[in-house]
C-alpha cells in the first residue's frame, strides 16, 4: 500500500490531454443548425432524449451540449422534458428488454411530423452488448431510424453535424432535390 502511494506521488497522472477545442468552427455550426431548422420548422428544434439502455458514455456526450462550452440552446436548438413537445428523438444504447416497451411510447407519444436518431454504435445494432439475452437490438428493430451517427461514443461536434445533416435532408426532400 505504502508503494502504491508512492508510486502515485512520483508518476504522472494516466490522462491524455484534451483536445483542442475550436470554438468559432462550433459556433458557426450549432448557429447553422438553429438556422436551418428555423427555415424547416419556421421555429427551434426541440429533442427529446431517451436511453433505450446505454452505459451512459453517449449521454455523457451529449448532455455537453448543454455545458457553457457548447451551450447549444443559444442557437435555438433545445432538449425538452416531454416527447409531447419535441421534434426529434434521440436514442442512445442498444434497446434492452426492460425498456423496449417505453421507448414505443416515447415514439407513439411525439406529434408528427417526427424524426428518430439513433446515437451511438450501440444504436446502430446492439454493439458491444449484441446477443445479450438483455436486448432487442438496435434501435432500427423497435423505431423507424431517420439518421444514425456513429461512435461510442460520438463527439457533440459530432452529434450537432449528424442533426444538421438530417435537417438539410429534409430541406432537400422539401425542395424536391
Ligand atoms: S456506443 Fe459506446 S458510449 Fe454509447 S452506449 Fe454504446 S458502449 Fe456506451
Amino acid at each position: 500500500m505504502r508503494k502504491l502511494l508512492f508510486d502515485s506521488l512520483i508518476r504522472s497522472p494516466v490522462t491524455e490531454p484534451a483536445p483542442a477545442l475550436d470554438g468559432d468552427h462550433l459556433a458557426e455550426l450549432a448557429s447553422t443548425l438553429g438556422r436551418t431548422a428555423r427555415r424547416r420548422l419556421g421555429r427551434s428544434l426541440a429533442i427529446r432524449e431517451v436511453d433505450a439502455g446505454s452505459c451512459n458514455g453517449c449521454e455523457l456526450e451529449i448532455h455537453a451540449l448543454n455545458n457553457p462550452f457548447y451551450d447549444v440552446e443559444r442557437f435555438g436548438l433545445r432538449f425538452v422534458a416531454s416527447p409531447r413537445h419535441a421534434d426529434v428523438l434521440i436514442v442512445t444504447g442498444p434497446v434492452t428488454r426492460n425498456m423496449r416497451e417505453a421507448l414505443e411510447r416515447t415514439y407513439a407519444a411525439t406529434p408528427d411530423p417526427k424524426w428518430v436518431v439513433a446515437v451511438g454504435d450501440c444504436a446502430l445494432d446492439g454493439g458491444c452488448f449484441a446477443g445479450s439475452y438483455a436486448v432487442v437490438g438496435g434501435v432500427s428493430e423497435v423505431l423507424p431510424v431517420d439518421l444514425h451517427i456513429r461512435g461510442c461514443p460520438p463527439s457533440p461536434t459530432q452529434i450537432l453535424k449528424g442533426l444538421l445533416a438530417l435537417l438539410e435532408g429534409l430541406n432537400a426532400k422539401r425542395n424536391g432535390r
